[in-house]
């Protein structure tokens, strides 16, 4: 589904990715780990169309969309959690999910009913202001609105980052309710348990270049390959 294939990216004259390839297939969650400024962000921001791509692919259902406008990628299919999840605090929860909802993709499988049923703690606050909310309650949200844009691939950037342990779990088994409704994600994250247990595939980030590629079990096997590189 999703192909990245070579990608050199840079801001302005530095480079913060050297030959960076992964994919995304079907249903599949893949996992992006790496330390802070390791470049999981600008490889999500490659994807997007908002990272400067100088070489190389990004390939979406065969077709090229490495020079694609933005809304291009996201009317395609592409739904993006940022990292500061950017909810409207003034706005409450349904009016958060209200504006998300957009004429053109109207006809998909999620709805905000869909959304409050995925995150039932969200419906009983559907009247409170965005600015109100727990951080895990943002993170809830932001997701639920990129799920009302239908997307076939969610495109996650370190959705724990900030949360309590607790909280951590309960959106990791909302992670994996995602999945068994047939989205696809590619998730940036910190945190070594979150995608190994929820992963199909992981590549650990260094520097701009994948270090380790392998399932869960082939990381585990290898000893600590993930942790190895968030800890040092
Ligand atoms: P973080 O969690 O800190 O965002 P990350 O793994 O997502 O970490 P990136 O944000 O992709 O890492 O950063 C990769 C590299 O690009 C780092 O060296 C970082 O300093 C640099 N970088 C990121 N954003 C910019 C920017 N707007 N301008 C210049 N350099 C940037």
């Amino acid at each position: 589904m999703l192909e990245v294939d070579h990608v050199d990216a840079f801001y302005g004259p530095s480079q913060a990715l050297f030959g960076l390839s992964l994919a995304v297939g079907e249903g599949q969650t893949v996992a992006l780990v790496g330390r802070n400024g390791a470049g999981k962000s600008t490889t999500l921001r490659a994807i997007l169309g908002l990272a400067r791509v100088r070489s190389g692919r990004v390939v979406w259902n065969g077709t090229e969309i490495t020079a694609a406008p933005v809304h291009h990628r996201a009317r395609a299919g592409i739904a993006w959690v940022p990292e500061d999840r950017r909810i409207f605090g003034h706005l409450t929860v349904a009016e958060n999910l209200a504006i998300a909802a957009r004429p053109g993709v109207a006809g998909g499988p999620w709805t905000a009913a869909r959304v409050y049923t995925l995150f039932p703690d969200l419906c009983a606050l559907r009247d409170r202001r965005g600015a109100l909310l727990s951080g895990g309650q943002q993170q809830m949200l932001s997701i639920g609105r990129s799920l009302l844009l239908n997307p076939r691939l969610l495109l996650l950037d370190e959705p724990s980052e900030g949360l309590a342990p607790a909280v951590v779990a309960g959106l990791a088994a909302q992670l994996r309710l995602l999945k068994e409704q047939g989205v696809a994600m590619l998730l940036a994250e910190q945190n070594p348990r979150l995608v190994l247990e929820h992963s199909d595939y992981l590549h650990v980030l260094e520097k701009g270049s994948i270090r380790y590629s392998g399932t869960p079990a082939e990381a585990r096997a290898a000893g600590g390959a993930v942790e190895r590189f968030l800890t040092l």
